[in-house]
């Protein structure tokens, strides 16, 4: 579909010259990405367009100073160009009036886990999470709530105590988690919160590009932590959280990009929530 409207646009003499009288032809490509969690990260996928592997760069320097081909570089999610007609549509006032604070406008979230009515849905951000759930049709089941990932599967756990906590940027950083790639993910009473976290820790391990030692190798050693726990029963001794906390540190400070930076986040956050000794490990 999209590839034939742009060849539309180009028969309309829309694209392909030099339409804005710049000096320079106006036009308009289709990549498609090899595929995989890292290239949504704006510089791994800059480096696959350029036809090499899906790698996050070192940054700075930034896409917007050097990007593509060493150019600055403008990069939008299929959500923000999703919101330019409604916003031209309706005006920037309107959209202002929508959402909270600093966060304005409208959001998608894409609801998951333990809900009756899974789906995406689209509010206004600041929305609170009980509202988005209730939107969802509640707890499946009636089920009572244990926590959420209110921002995808790297964002930290938050218990019931978050409930009414606006979803948008700052509250939900203040809270411990973040609004992240807004997907929701509802989890009842009586899960393994620590095999669910361990979970996602299997997603992060499994899809790091493995360019840096801290997230390749913290991942692994640290899902085979959790692993080994879980088949021994859940219980961690204190010498696995410390090692687990450590391991969170040296990810968070030294790995080259967000996946490795937040991949340990959400056990942690589970550690916390259990009460499995909160203290910082030493820098
Ligand atoms: S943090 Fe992980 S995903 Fe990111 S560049 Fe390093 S190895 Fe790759």
């Amino acid at each position: 579909m999209l590839h034939a409207e742009i060849e539309h646009l180009r028969e309309l003499g829309l694209i392909g010259h030099d339409v804005l009288g710049s000096g320079r032809t106006l036009s308009l490509d289709i990549f498609t990405s090899p595929g995989g969690y890292i290239l949504g990260e704006e510089t791994a996928l800059i480096e696959c367009m350029e036809g090499h592997r899906g790698e996050p760069r070192n940054k700075p320097p930034f896409p917007g100073v050097y990007g593509l081909w060493g150019k600055p570089t403008l990069m939008n999610s299929v959500e923000t160009f999703a919101d330019v007609p409604i916003i031209a549509s309706r005006g920037a006032d309107w959209w202002k009036d929508q959402g909270t604070g600093d966060s304005t406008g409208l959001k998608f979230f894409a609801v998951s886990g333990h809900v009756e009515k899974p789906g995406v849905y689209c509010v206004p951000m600041g929305t609170s999470i009980r509202d988005l759930i209730d939107l969802a049709g509640g707890v499946a089941g009636g089920a009572e709530l244990d926590c959420v990932q209110p921002g995808g599967a790297s964002s930290n756990f938050l218990g019931v105590e978050h409930l009414d906590t606006p979803l948008d940027f700052g509250t939900l950083a203040e809270a411990g988690s973040m609004l992240g790639s807004g997907a929701l993910v509802v989890i009842a009473k009586g899960t393994d919160t620590l095999a669910a976290a361990t979970n996602v820790l299997r997603f992060f391990r499994n899809e790091s590009c493995g360019k840096c030692v801290p997230c390749r190798v913290g991942s692994t050693k640290a899902h085979e932590l959790l692993t080994d726990t879980l088949q021994a029963g859940g219980e961690l001794s204190d010498e696995r959280r410390e090692r687990l906390r450590e391991l969170e540190t040296v990810m968070r400070k030294t790995s080259i990009c967000g996946l490795g930076q937040v991949a340990m986040g959400p056990v942690v956050s589970v550690l916390d929530q259990r009460g499995d000794g909160a203290a910082e490990p030493p820098e």
